[in-house]
């Protein structure tokens, strides 16, 4: 049996009529950069994470590196933010002209360990970035306290974790701004790319919206100095059609990840991801942890099986950041987590006789 790691095509088969009716409504209406396609999926978007405004931007890394620079983040400042992510999000502190600090993860979670974060903050700390990592959020709440306390913003990276809750609430709505990226392969991904940051603050929303546009709120009048993030309108019409499906497509990515679960809890050897008791996972990613990763990928492999790794490399250790001088040892959960890592197929359309297939292989691999 085949089973490939993500089936965009599947999904695609299902919402195909709706998908090219949407385009051909783009193109009719000439709406291609920002436009009203773009603002009516930003009104949709915003309810779906509860949240007053939505902004389309290009990409994920926009938004975080937009909500940044419009909080004034810059040179001489300190984001905090885990070396268990994908580079986007140190990048993003990075291109804003700050210094990002790692903080190590919480074993259970894979997301920012809390207890952690109060050593880590100094004179210019200004922000913290929690990453809801493979779909389940970080501790907010701790989070949230400490971030209070010293006076810090906080900028979800929400990018895999579309319509995941703590505690029923929203990624995305909790902190200062969320930031989401519709990457193809995303929970909710474009056909090409695009991003988006919420908020509930009305003056930042104005200030992203007018950055994201070269700084201009009327045309060719530019207030402040701002950048091309704008999404465009064929990506906006397609992710108001896929929108509405996603409550359903997290819904099925849970079951596979409950039947995964199920099907792996006997096999010593494997360490199945947890859903903590606050969290609503969204199972963007569906890892395991093993001992000898590398192995089990191949046989797999030779299964038919496709996995991926994510991520091989925490990012304190990529030769990017070497200049960071935070070298093996430094953050030992995330690296750790990084050697043991490998990500089971996952996505709506799976069948289940694809997921019991799969756990079979893994316990045979192991019996
Ligand atoms: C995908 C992703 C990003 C970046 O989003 P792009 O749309 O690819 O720019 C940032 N952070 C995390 C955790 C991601 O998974």
């Amino acid at each position: 049996m085949n089973v490939p790691f993500l089936d965009l095509k599947a999904q695609y088969k299902t919402i195909k009529d709706e998908i090219h009716a949407a385009i051909n409504d783009v193109i009719e209406n000439t709406a291609f950069a920002g436009g009203p396609f773009v603002a009516k999926f930003e009104q949709e978007f915003a309810k779906f994470c509860n949240c007053k405004h939505a902004i389309g931007v290009g990409n994920g890394t926009d938004a975080l590196w937009m909500s940044l620079v419009a909080l004034g983040i810059g040179a001489g400042d300190e984001v905090i933010t885990t070396p268990n992510t994908f580079i986007a999000t140190a990048e993003a502190i990075s291109l804003a002209g700050a210094t990002p600090v790692f903080v190590d993860v919480e074993e259970k979670t894979h997301n920012v360990n809390p207890s952690l974060i109060e050593a880590a903050i100094t004179k210019k700390t200004k922000a913290i970035i929690p990453v809801h990592l493979f779909g389940q959020m970080a501790d907010m709440e701790p989070i949230l306290t400490i971030s209070n306390k010293y006076g810090l913003y906080v900028v979800e990276d929400a990018c895999q974790a579309h319509g995941a809750e703590y505690k029923g609430k929203k990624a995305g709505s909790m902190g200062t701004t969320g930031c989401f990226s519709f990457y193809p392969g995303k929970n909710l991904g474009a056909y090409g790319e695009g991003g988006a940051v919420v908020t509930n603050d009305d003056a930042l929303a104005s200030k992203m919206k007018m950055f994201r546009d070269h700084g201009q709120a009327k045309k060719y009048y530019h207030d402040i100095i701002g950048w091309n993030a704008r999404l465009d309108g064929i990506q906006g019409a397609i992710l108001n059609v896929k929108l509405k499906y996603l409550p359903a497509w997290n819904d099925a990515r849970r079951k596979h990840a409950q039947d995964y679960t199920t099907g792996l809890s006997a096999v010593k050897d494997v360490i199945v991801p947890r859903e903590a008791d606050y969290a609503r996972h969204v199972y963007h990613i569906y890892a395991i942890r093993v001992q000898d990763r590398d192995k089990l990928m191949a046989y797999l492999g030779e299964k038919g099986i496709s996995c991926g790794i994510h991520y091989p490399v925490p990012v304190h250790l990529q030769t990017a950041y070497s200049f960071l001088r935070k070298g093996e040892g430094s953050f030992p959960v995330a690296e750790k987590c990084a050697s043991q890592y490998i990500s089971l197929p996952m996505f709506a359309e799976l069948t289940n006789e694809q997921v019991a297939y799969v756990v079979e292989q893994i316990k045979g691999y192991y019996a």
